[in-house]
């Protein structure tokens, strides 16, 4: 069963981050009224909410009181209790399913339904222990990327192995439980395509971003994608059936290597906004959080259309100063903070964008700017 949800009623929003927070706003702009769990007080999405609710995400109570508060329910990060989620959508409308979260929260399911839907992801072996790591290594030629299946993140519970005398160094990422091991992928670029669909099967596409990470972290997204147009037919293809595959409704991004022949791999899948679309807020005609927003309510989806080639860099805790103390310079910049308390180290706590008719010159202005250096 599906439902129109209509200005007035509320969203509730499993997840009090920064995702949340911008979702809040783009759906307060059309009336929505905002619930959000998070176990944090006066979290990014709970300083915008009508309602917060703060309690652990796995606290039955708080769940039933998000349902019982809620017209819709939806969710901002993927390390959700799946059984809790599934029993939640018995009590609460849920359009999403628990379904896609069961799938991207482990590396192994997500990369066994990449290739189901017949998209390619990089060779890869899995294993339970580090002594079945050790015994089928000799199947992955070197180097290879060792991660955890379930919990990492911004390169977190990953080690890369150049050579054999390396791979005792990938022994700690066991006490997450199961890993997988997969090629090294010399690739030219990072991309992300963020696919919406709302509860009618409607597709659409935010035009593609390339990404540039920092330590793991993304760094900077460049839209327009600088790729070919048959990467960026594959890319988009890549994206469509992966999503039809899933049967997803919301948002996934597929974030893609691209190679040397402008052929794709993808890497991995988030079922949510996702950082590389941030720049769609400024130089789109409709945001990802927008988009987000009419997918779960069931209303039409818009096409969307880049006004503006832009660059997104993300601000991280070192960052936080030096770009207050600049504002007066750089007129032309979209600052973003997320209202986070604690400015640590490699935290994200908000982004810039900047739209351009000269990526070069942009790209020139913000190293210059001194805010992040190398
Ligand atoms: P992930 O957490 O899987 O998104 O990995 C974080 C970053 O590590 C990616 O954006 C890549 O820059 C790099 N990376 C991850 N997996 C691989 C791989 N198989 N080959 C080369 N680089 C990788």
């Amino acid at each position: 069963m599906t439902k129109t949800i209509l200005p007035g009623q509320t969203i509730g929003i499993i997840g009090g981050g920064q995702l949340g927070r911008m979702m809040a706003l783009a759906a307060k702009e059309a009336g929505f009224k905002i619930a959000v769990l998070d176990p944090g007080m006066d979290s990014p999405t709970g300083q915008v909410a009508d309602i917060q609710i703060v309690a652990p995400f796995n606290d039955q109570h708080a769940l039933e009181e998000l349902a019982e508060v809620s017209d819709v329910i939806t969710y901002e990060f993927e390390n959700i209790d799946v059984d809790g989620l599934a029993k939640l959508s018995e009590i609460a409308y849920v359009p999403q399913g628990a379904e896609l979260i069961r799938v991207t929260q482990d590396r192994i399911f997500e990369k066994q339904a990449i290739s189901e839907a017949g998209v390619i992801v990089a060779d890869y072996i899995t294993a339970s222990t580090f002594k079945e790591l050790t015994e089928k290594s000799s199947k992955l030629p070197l180097p290879f990327v060792v991660k955890t299946a379930r919990g990492g993140y911004d390169g977190k519970g990953q080690q890369t192995v150049t050579s054999i005398d390396e791979l005792h160094l990938a022994e700690t990422l066991f006490e997450n439980g199961e890993c997988v091991a997969e090629a090294f992928v010399t690739f030219t670029k990072e991309i992300s395509v963020i696919i919406q669909r709302n509860v009618h099967g409607e597709t659409a596409i935010l035009p593609i971003g390339e990404n540039i990470h920092k330590d793991h972290i993304l760094h900077e997204t460049i839209v327009p994608a600088r790729i070919g147009k048959e990467t960026f037919v594959q890319a988009q293809q890549a994206a469509e059936k992966i999503a039809a595959h899933l049967n997803m409704v919301g948002t996934l991004a597929v974030e893609m290597f691209v190679l040397e022949n402008g052929s794709i791999i993808v890497n991995e899948l988030a079922p949510r906004p996702h950082n590389s679309g941030h720049y769609s807020i400024e130089a789109a005609n409709i945001s990802q959080f927008h988009q987000h927003v009419r997918a779960v309510c069931g209303w039409p989806l818009r096409q969307p259309k880049l006004w503006s080639d832009a660059v997104m860099v993300n601000v991280l805790g070192e960052h936080v100063a030096p770009l207050t103390s600049k504002i007066a310079q750089f007129p032309n910049w979209s600052i973003h903070l997320y209202g986070k308390d604690e400015a640590k180290q490699k935290r994200k706590m908000g982004h810039v964008t900047i739209l351009t008719e000269d990526l070069e010159a942009t790209l020139s202005e913000i190293e210059a700017s001194g805010i992040w250096p190398e």
